[in-house]
């Protein structure tokens, strides 16, 4: 039986194993996330979220099963993967912007280089989605000169400036003074009312209760729940899901 079109779901992950030498760090993972949907991934250091964020883009490769985004299998590598991996936009802790770039040309280069835009219309994108952000008095300045806020928000326009289908978000705010948190979550927030689909790595509690369809809580490389946040806060069922949330709650 072939599903139609809009019932694939924008990630699919079968029986996906990870594997750091002897260390099984992704074990058979199977997750669809609809479209549309906004995923928040919760669990302990080094049960494997990081991992599972950068698989679903190839930042690291698998050892066994497979991953679909919008029912295209990933390539292995070459010109098909970079662009499929410009479809899944990631914002990591670190905001890894090119310090030696403005601003305005941290937005503009991926989609000047990858999906061919002239800088006329990559520069026009590239404001709007700078004001989007809220920084555009920012766009001609390097990324040394801007709060750890304003770092993260150019980095969420310059994942978004290549038109992704979906969003991955590695702990974005961990990395942040507290004041700074709020800035970074609003926006984020805009995109997932937006309909944005979005996997999330957080330990933002209150951002999991107000955006998520969904909690992942992952454990020792295995996802233990998979739940609505009221259902996930309220009545975790695990030992390992009351654990953690008796630690951070
Ligand atoms: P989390 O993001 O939940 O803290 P990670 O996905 O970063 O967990 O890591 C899962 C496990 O894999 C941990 O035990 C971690 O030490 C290990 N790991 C992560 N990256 C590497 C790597 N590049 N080489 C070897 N082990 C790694
Ligand atoms: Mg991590």
């Amino acid at each position: 039986m072939t599903a139609a079109p809009t019932d694939v779901p924008m990630i699919r992950m079968s029986a996906v194993d990870k594997f750091f030498g002897s260390l099984h760090v992704l074990r058979s993972i199977d997750l669809d996330v609809p479209k549309g949907q906004v995923v928040v991934v919760l669990g302990p250091s080094g049960s494997g979220k990081s991992t599972l964020c950068r698989a679903i883009n190839r930042l690291e490769p698998i050892n066994d099963g497979s991953i679909e985004i919008d029912g295209v299998p990933l390539p292995a590598e070459g010109r098909a993967l970079a662009e499929l991996r410009a479809d899944v936009g990631m914002v990591f802790q670190q905001f890894n912007l090119f310090a030696h770039k403005t601003i305005l040309e941290n937005v503009t280069l991926g989609p000047i280089k990858v999906r061919g835009q002239s800088r006329d219309e990559a520069q026009r994108d590239a404001m709007t989605l700078l004001e989007r952000v809220g920084i555009t008095d920012q766009a001609q300045k390097y990324p040394a000169q801007l709060s750890g806020g304003q770092q993260q928000r150019a980095a969420i326009a310059r994942a978004l400036a290549m038109k992704p289908k979906v969003m991955l978000f590695d702990e974005p705010t961990s990395a942040l003074d507290p004041e700074m948190v709020n800035e970074v979550l609003d926006v984020m927030t805009g995109l997932a009312e937006e309909g944005m689909t979005m996997v999330v790595v957080t330990h933002e509690m209150g951002f999991a209760r107000r955006a998520a369809h969904r909690v992942l809580f992952m454990a020792d490389g295995e996802v233990v729940e998979d739940a609505e946040p009221q259902k996930f806060f309220g009545e975790p069922k695990s030992d390992r899901a009351k654990d953690f949330l008796g630690k951070i709650l």
